[in-house]
Formats: structure tokens, C-alpha cells, sequence
């Protein structure tokens, strides 16, 4: 009986020896999670209070917050075959560029582009005449493959592309030079030029998701690659930038049937079937 008696208290004092030990454990973890959370600034109070004097963990914890929003508040991909490229019909490029939303002269022209093949010009140039945006020039290419295999190979090419500041700014004093050669004043040669070429860092160019076709002529608006255009351009999220009756929403800029600009497929449909320009679409979506 003794022995057994030994036992039990035996067993007894282990039980209490570990129901001990798992209280502490538990504290513990208790504590460590309560440090972790407050070092995380996890309550949502204090961030949105205090975002002045927040600490550099708060700061970089908010900025974590923010992104994560953006993350979970993009549209659900729309996969849409365009040929053998699998595009997003949500997927847009919104960047606006006009007289009064011009890029700074310090901007970075040279960010996110490629060299597109050469069979896709008008006629031949060098690369520096046939840089894109590199995530719009897939639409691109099979926005003019699907033309080119219904029209003909020659019907379409790219005559003008991206442009960085300082080549639009020897567009631009060309365009003075030449008005000035003609007898006008410094001033009505710069107003006159700034009717057709695009001041420098105002052009659209500057992005990298516009392109010009064939030729800067408005006979372009005769051929059978305009018509294909105006027809399917928005299947591949392309709008023609700069319509008749658009010319005192896009800072003057004339009637540009060749220039063409990537904003996204369901942008590019929306956009038309408002008989919107981009300017008059971004504004009623902010
Ligand atoms: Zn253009």
C-alpha cells in the first residue's frame, strides 16, 4: 500500500510539474505574440492616427498596407487570345501626357522599353527609332499581324515610335526653324510649330504606347489600314488618340488618323462607346 501511495504522488507531482510548465509556456507565447503585434504596429487605429510621427516600422509597415490593397482591388484577369499572345482585357496603361500634363525634362524616357523587330517598320530604321514599351508591344504585334493577315503584309508599318525628350525637342525646333524661314516672328513660328509637333516632354510618344502608321498625312484616313483600324483597333486596347471634334480637350493637337494609343482592351472599348477621348474618359473616371 505504501509503495502505491508513493506512486500516486508520484504521478501527481508530475502532473502539477507540467500543468506549471505549459502555464509559462503559454504565457510566453502569449507575450512574445503581444511584443510581435505592437512592434508591427498591427492595430489599425494606430496607423491611421498617427501617420505623421509613425516610426520607420510604422511607416514601412503602412506602406506594406497600401500595397496590399492595390493588390486585392485589381480587376480579375481576363485572358483573351489575341493570335498565339494571351493578353488581359483588363489590363491598362493609363499614363497621360498633353500640354498640361507634360513629363519633366528629367523624367525617365528610357524606362521599361524593347527594340521591336524591324519588319514591323514602315521602312527601315535604326533602333534607336524602334523602341516600345515592351508590355504593350505584344498587343501591338498581334494588332498588326491580324491586320497585315487581312489586308496585306505592306498595307501597315510603324513610322514614328517612342521619342525621348531631346530628340522631340530637335522635332520641335525644325518645326520653328522652318515657320521662321517662311517670314514668321520667333513667337508666331513657336505657336505655329507647337500646332504640329508636340513641345518637347508634352508629346505622347514620350510613353512608349503610342505609335504612328504609314504616314503623318490625313489621306491616311483613305486606306485600308485606317479602316481595319477604326474596325478592330479596340479588340487589341487601342483608341485613335486624337479625333475631329476632340482638338480643345487634347491641347489643340489637329485630327491624327496614323496616331495610335495603347490604353488596354476594355479601356480601349469603353472609351469608344462613350465617343470619349482619353482626356474626357480619365476625368470621369477620377
Ligand atoms: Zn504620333
Amino acid at each position: 500500500m505504501a509503495t502505491k501511495s508513493k506512486r500516486q504522488k508520484a504521478i501527481l507531482r508530475r502532473n502539477l510539474f507540467l500543468a506549471a510548465v505549459s502555464v509559462v509556456l503559454i504565457a510566453a507565447i502569449g507575450l512574445t505574440v503581444f511584443i510581435i503585434t505592437s512592434i508591427m504596429g498591427g492595430d489599425d487605429k494606430n496607423n491611421n492616427s498617427d501617420n505623421q510621427s509613425g516610426s520607420q516600422n510604422q511607416s514601412v509597415n503602412n506602406e506594406t498596407e497600401q500595397s496590399q490593397e492595390q493588390t486585392s482591388s485589381e480587376p480579375t484577369p481576363q485572358k483573351v487570345m489575341l493570335g498565339d499572345f494571351e493578353g488581359d482585357a483588363t489590363y491598362e496603361r493609363m499614363l497621360l501626357v498633353n500640354v498640361k500634363n507634360p513629363l519633366p525634362e528629367d523624367h525617365n524616357y528610357n524606362e521599361n522599353l524593347m527594340v521591336f523587330p524591324s519588319e514591323y517598320k514602315w521602312f527601315s530604321q535604326d533602333e534607336v527609332y524602334r523602341k516600345l514599351d515592351k508590355d504593350m508591344w505584344p498587343y501591338l504585334k498581334a494588332m498588326m499581324d491580324a491586320c497585315r493577315a487581312e489586308i496585306g503584309e505592306k498595307e501597315i508599318g510603324i513610322i514614328s515610335a517612342w521619342r525621348d525628350y531631346s530628340t522631340q525637342k530637335i522635332l520641335f525646333d525644325a518645326q520653328i526653324e522652318k515657320w521662321k524661314n517662311q517670314g514668321y516672328s520667333q513667337s508666331d513660328a513657336e505657336k505655329a510649330a507647337a500646332s504640329r509637333v508636340a513641345i518637347p516632354g508634352t508629346s505622347e510618344h514620350h510613353t512608349g504606347l503610342a505609335v504612328d502608321f504609314n504616314t503623318t498625312d490625313q489621306s491616311f484616313e483613305n486606306t485600308k489600314a485606317f479602316k481595319w483600324l477604326k474596325e478592330n483597333a479596340e479588340d487589341y486596347g487601342f483608341i485613335m488618340r486624337y479625333a475631329k471634334d476632340k482638338m480643345d480637350i487634347t491641347g489643340g493637337i489637329i485630327y491624327e488618323p496614323w496616331h495610335w494609343r495603347f490604353v488596354g482592351i476594355n479601356a480601349a472599348k469603353e472609351i469608344n462607346a462613350m465617343g470619349y477621348c482619353l482626356e474626357e474618359y480619365l476625368q470621369e473616371k477620377n
